[in-house]
């Protein structure tokens, strides 16, 4: 070790400088947050957990045209039609999706022409097993119920860029 070193260890440099650092930044504001009482602002683009939505009426925006599914790069969503419904409007008798697969990237959201399938702004997605990983259609659409407010205010503050 030289000399200049072993003055430095010496005068404890290093833990003065941490000390200022600390002592500068005790004065600031937080920078952190308590969560989950606080939250931060999320984007209007956020993808989080899939929400199926329906219109004002009530009705399934799906038309079960599958072209969500044949997007997704993770093949995490699967659909079976209503073979009842093959008149002028389908829909679906499954739609599941495995959020183990799923990769948030948002292609089924953009592929989707009837804007049915949404991503919308839940994150605290917690699952102990696999088979809690994946979402129903009842729970989709009941995501839909739930998130409908915030889903449909990000879709129109993000209209202008789509
Ligand atoms: S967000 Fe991407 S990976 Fe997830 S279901 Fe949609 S298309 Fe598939
Ligand atoms: S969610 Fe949209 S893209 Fe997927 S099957 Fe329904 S209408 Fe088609």
């Amino acid at each position: 070790m030289s000399l200049r070193q072993t003055l430095r260890g010496m005068a404890l440099k290093e833990l003065f400088t941490g000390m200022t650092v600390t002592l500068r930044h005790m004065f600031k504001p937080n920078i952190t947050i308590q969560y989950p009482e606080q939250r931060t602002h999320i984007s209007p683009r956020f993808r989080g957990e899939h929400a199926l939505m329906k219109y004002k009426s009530g009705r399934e925006r799906c038309v079960a045209c599958k072209l969500c599914e044949a997007v997704c790069p993770a093949q995490a969503i699967y659909i079976e039609i209503d073979a009842e419904s093959q008149g002028q409007r389908r829909c679906t008798s499954v739609y599941d999706i495995d959020n183990g697969k799923c990769i948030f990237c948002g292609y089924c959201q953009e592929a989707c022409p009837v804007d049915a399938i949404v991503l919308g702004p839940n994150f605290e997605m917690v699952a102990e097993t696999r088979e809690g990983l994946l979402s129903d259609k009842e729970k989709l659409l009941g995501n839909g119920v739930k998130w409908n407010d915030q889903i449909n205010a990000n879709l129109k503050a993000d209209a202008k860029y789509r």
